[in-house]
């Protein structure tokens, strides 16, 4: 069995942003050189998501809609968890949207639906933030 690790850096310009990850993961797949098995891929920060979903801006901008419905980014006093920070909100939406996903790998591809692709969810971004993507098989 063959194992392959790699750490990606995300550096958004906003607070929120979804950026599709899914050619960065492709270019693991083929740098590992594994063709039946399992990618996991996952942010390594707890106000950010990795998830799957279709690459649709209208989408993307009704997911901001219902987050910022659900967990309000303002007042930031609203949460216990704002005394010295401001991202209680982003919590939340992580909490939400997923922290990994898990995908096949058949015949050296990502084993997709029609329309899927993967994600990154920032949540509270402006700064350095890494995705793990582990492949094992063979
Ligand atoms: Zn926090």
């Amino acid at each position: 069995m063959k194992s392959y690790r790699k750490e990606l850096w995300v550096n958004t310009n906003k607070r929120r942003e979804y950026i599709n990850i899914t050619p960065d993961v492709n270019k693991c797949l083929v740098e590992s050189g594994i063709k039946e098995g399992f990618v996991l891929v996952n942010a390594m920060h707890i106000t950010a998501s990795v998830f799957i979903n279709d690459d649709e801006p209208g989408l993307h901008h009704d997911f901001e809609i219902w987050l910022e419905k659900l967990a309000p980014e303002k007042p930031h006093n609203q949460y216990k968890h704002n005394g010295y920070e401001d991202n209680g909100d982003a919590h939340l939406k992580r909490q939400v949207m997923g922290r990994e996903v898990l995908v096949a790998i058949t015949d050296g591809k990502l084993d997709f639906g029609t329309w899927e692709q993967i994600f990154y969810g920032e949540y509270d971004g402006m700064r350095k933030k890494r995705v793990l993507v582990k492949i094992i098989g063979e």
